[in-house]
């Protein structure tokens, strides 16, 4: 079959690879209708994840047919039509148990260097890294599926697949931002980062019944996208340098009450703070830039919340966590628990409360993901997001 494969920082190929086959019996091989580049897709093409091999299959965002099963699966049937979730979680461990689905126990045959790193091995995510367990991704013809009963959701006809891809990944991952802030009625959501990501923090913020909606970026169409789609007020952190300054403005000097990190590990930051973080980077003195969350800590409202959906990877510089404890603040964080919001979210799509499908502006083949991840990058085009059609 045809697969996307890393072979090292910015290089990605599409190659012929062997088809995957069922490895225990509660698998399910899928052929992959749709898969979407993702903004955590760029931190293993920008080689800040550890643990990536030349030859890795990558995509975590897919959906399609399941064309097999093993004998021990009860739920999926052969012809079903499913839309996977990123995390792969066993469904019956203390973790899944509780509808902590990211943090399975028993998803991650690689726990070992999990362990040593993050001291806890956490669920395995499909197509990222050997630190998240090794598994083969869905930017490929076919993929295969462990515990194929828990995760894939059943997606019956009238939805097209774009609207109902991103509940793999980005829509649930708005959703758990918006609220593991505790977005409530009449509250002002900052959202730094207006990718995918960001734009559906600012959608679940509105359906959570957000009053004000402040989102920050520095590319036009992004930001556009967040006041038509999202009704939010922009800052454009190029033109308007203080966002702290900013927020405090806009809101009457209290600060927002929940401010959303939708960046991460990679974020921009103009001036000399931005050249320090480059070159710690660079020496990995230190793994991520922080400037995202450092202005969040700085921004929020005295007894607020810090959600942050934005990946981090390892270890952050100069983070203000003095501001942070002496304003009382409250972090919430995490790969998100996708399985624990896949059927709300899809009544929502069906209801028509959302349609996730606004977001894409490239629809391209398997072929032209080694292009379409430069562009997504590099956000030329006007880039938003990607289906590649395998
Ligand atoms: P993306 O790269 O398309 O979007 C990031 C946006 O942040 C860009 O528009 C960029 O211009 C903007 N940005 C950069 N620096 C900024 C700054 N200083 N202030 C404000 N905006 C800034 O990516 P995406 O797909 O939207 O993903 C965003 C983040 O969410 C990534 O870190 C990704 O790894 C993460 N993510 C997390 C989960 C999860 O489970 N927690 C799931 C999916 C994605
Ligand atoms: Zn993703």
């Amino acid at each position: 079959m045809k697969a996307l494969t890393w072979q090292g920082n910015y290089k990605v190929r599409v190659e012929n690879v062997p088809d995957p086959i069922l490895l225990n019996p509660d698998d399910a091989i899928i052929q992959v209708t749709s898969t979407a580049i993702c903004g955590s897709d760029l931190h293993l093409y920008d080689g800040f994840i550890p643990s990536m091999m030349a030859g890795d299959i990558l995509g975590h965002e897919f959906m399609g047919e399941v064309v097999e099963v093993g004998p021990q699966v009860k739920k999926l049937k052969v012809g079903d039509r499913v839309v996977v979730p990123f995390p792969i979680a066993c469904g019956k461990c203390w973790f899944c148990q509780t509808g902590l689905y990211s943090a399975c126990d028993n998803s991650n045959p690689k726990a070992a260097l999990a362990e040593a790193m993050y001291g806890h091995a956490t669920a395995g995510i499909f197509g990222y890294s050997h630190l998240m367990g090794g598994y083969a991704g869905g930017q490929a013809e076919y993929v295969r599926v462990p515990y194929a009963d828990v995760g894939p959701l059943i997606i019956e006809d009238g939805l097209s697949d774009e609207q109902v891809l991103f509940l793999s990944d980005i829509l649930p991952t708005g959703y758990m931002a918006a609220e593991q802030g505790g977005v409530k009625p009449g509250m002002v959501v900052a959202v730094w980062g207006c990718g995918p990501v960001g734009q559906f923090a600012i959608q679940c913020a509105r359906l959570m019944g957000a009053e004000k909606i402040i989102a920050i970026d520095r590319v036009r169409e992004r930001l556009e996208m967040a006041r038509t789609y999202g009704k939010a007020q922009i800052i454009n952190f190029d033109e308007d340098k203080d966002v702290v300054e900013a927020l405090k403005e806009m809101t009457a000097g209290r600060g927002p009450d929940v401010c959303i990190d939708a960046v991460g590990m990679e974020a921009h930051v103009a001036g000399i703070e931005g050249v320090v973080d480059r070159a710690k980077q660079a020496v990995k003195i230190e793994t991520d830039r922080p400037a995202v969350l450092r202005q969040a800590i700085q921004a929020c409202r005295k007894g607020g919340t810090v959600s942050l959906a934005g990946v981090y990877g390892g270890f952050l510089d100069t983070v203000p966590f003095g501001a942070a404890v002496n304003k009382g603040l409250t972090f919430r964080m995490g790969q998100t628990h996708v399985h624990r919001y896949m059927r709300p979210l899809l009544e929502h799509i069906q209801s028509g409360a959302i349609d996730p499908s606004f977001i894409v502006t490239h629809r391209l083949s398997l072929d032209d993901a080694p292009h379409a991840y430069e562009i997504f990058k590099d956000k030329e085009d006007e880039c938003v997001k990607v289906v590649l059609k395998p």
